[in-house]
């Protein structure tokens, strides 16, 4: 990704800026992330020779608490990417209430290319190169693209060697033998779910049989059709990077992730017809959810769309042109900052676990996580209404004006 996601950012701040009449003086604050670390992450390969990889951390801001958020493994990575996700991050944890200020991280770095070995000496050494920066009461990073659990356990067991003590809370995606929290899993997917049936429910539009298409087979969209498909609706598109599949009548989702499970991909599971990943996203559907990267619905495919809704699973799937065209065609989009808000909020349910060390059922962390997604939908449904505003406006001014008046009441130090 290049350095759009970053102008796409900053251009969504001023907008809503703009409508909300901010505060100038924190309106320049908020324009700025507070700290980013670039380093060099040199690995030694399994052949005996050694790789540098580049890595970067950053902080967006902590007018609310302590940083949090992803860390990325992908090729395309970048510094502006990463303060981007980091920005998005931040009215994130505010639309949904979360005490946290925001970060993101990334290593410039294809996975698939390194052996187990090679990730976790990567993995580790990553660590202690922004260990400055993390921390439970920092900094508390989390699975993104490219990284999961097991990245998380090697994060934990590399900082507290450093501590000489256990340290499950420095961060959240972890395995549950380790202080992960029930539900984390498919936490980010089951809030999708949840702000999906709202949708639904709102426009009117039956959950039963409604038509789901999702782009992206990892860990957000595998858990999102697993859930969709259990509250009766239609799934009737997937993809992942290999490319797609369609059937009409329903794909069958354990079918799909037993495919994925044996081939590595969904792409030509015999259930359905195979499709490219456009055909993918200008489907006849209820329902589409992006679950990849930035920059999918773009001013080139908006116009060829034929959903009613989007719910974006992805961070930044939508760009800012795009958004004007799905406006005009009356496709309501959800945005990312609320969408995709519930792997944030099972993350910082793991974190209290970690620090309480008292640990709670997984019936308990969906009814709470049920709790805030809901109850976030319906203030930014009512903000959007109340000021006329796009869902995506309505929620960037909710958590933009949370986050002005953190700073307003803590005031500017010196
Ligand atoms: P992942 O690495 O587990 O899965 C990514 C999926 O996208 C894979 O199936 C991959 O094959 C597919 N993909 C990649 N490029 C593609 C392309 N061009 N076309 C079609 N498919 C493609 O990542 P994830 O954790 O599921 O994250 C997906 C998105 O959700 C990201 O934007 C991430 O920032 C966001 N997100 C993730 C979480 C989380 O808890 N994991 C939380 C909030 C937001």
């Amino acid at each position: 990704m290049s350095g759009n996601a970053w102008e796409q950012a900053l251009a969504q701040l001023d907008q809503a800026a703009k409508i909300m009449s901010l505060d100038p003086n924190v309106h320049e604050v908020l324009r700025n992330p507070k700290r980013a670390l670039t380093v060099s992450i040199p690995v030694r390969r399994d052949d005996g020779s050694v790789k540098v990889f580049t890595g970067h951390r950053v902080h967006h801001n902590t007018a609310r608490g302590p940083s949090k958020g992803g860390i990325r493994y992908h090729p395309d990575v970048t510094l502006d990417e990463v303060k981007a996700l980091a920005m998005w991050m931040t009215w994130k944890c505010a639309v949904v209430g979360i005490p946290y200020g925001e970060a993101k991280g990334g290593v410039v770095i294809d996975p698939k290319e390194l052996s187990t070995n090679e990730l976790e000496r990567l993995t580790r050494r990553y660590a202690i190169e922004i260990l400055p920066m993390i921390g439970p009461e920092r900094d508390i990073p989390a699975p993104d693209v490219g990284t999961g659990e097991q990245a998380m356990a090697w994060i934990m067991d590399t900082y507290s060697m450093n501590k000489g003590y256990s340290v499950p809370g420095v961060v959240t995606g972890k395995p549950l033998s380790v202080g992960g929290s029930a539900g984390r899993a498919s936490a980010t997917s089951r809030g999708v779910m949840y702000v999906t049936i709202a949708t639904l429910k709102n426009l009117a539009m039956p959950v039963d049989e409604a038509r789901i298409v999702v782009q992206g087979f990892g860990n957000v969209g595998s858990h999102a059709v697993e859930l969709l498909a259990a509250q009766g609706c239609r799934i009737v598109g997937v993809s992942d990077h290999h490319g797609g599949v369609y059937n009409e009548r329903g794909l069958s989702p354990v079918g799909l992730s037993a495919h994925k499970a044996e081939t590595g991909t969904v792409a030509d599971f015999e259930g359905g017809e195979r499709i490219t990943n456009e055909e993918l996203l200008e489907l006849e559907c209820d329902v589409l959810i992006p679950a990849t990267l930035e920059g999918q619905i773009t001013a080139k495919n908006a116009d060829r769309l034929k959903c009613r809704v989007v719910v974006e699973g992805a961070n930044g799937p939508t760009d800012l042109d795009a958004d004007e065209i799905l406006l005009e065609k009356g496709v309501q989009v959800v945005p990312d900052i609320l969408a995709n808000a519930g792997g944030v909020t099972v993350s910082y349910f793991e974190w209290v676990q970690d620090i309480q060390a008292y640990f709670w059922s997984e019936d308990e962390v969906n009814d709470r996580l049920r709790t805030i997604m809901e109850r976030s939908y319906v203030d930014v449904l009512e903000l959007a209404e109340d000021r006329k505003v796009t869902m995506r406006q309505a929620a960037t001014i909710l958590g933009v004006s949370r986050v002005a008046e953190a700073h307003q009441t803590r005031g500017l130090y010196p």
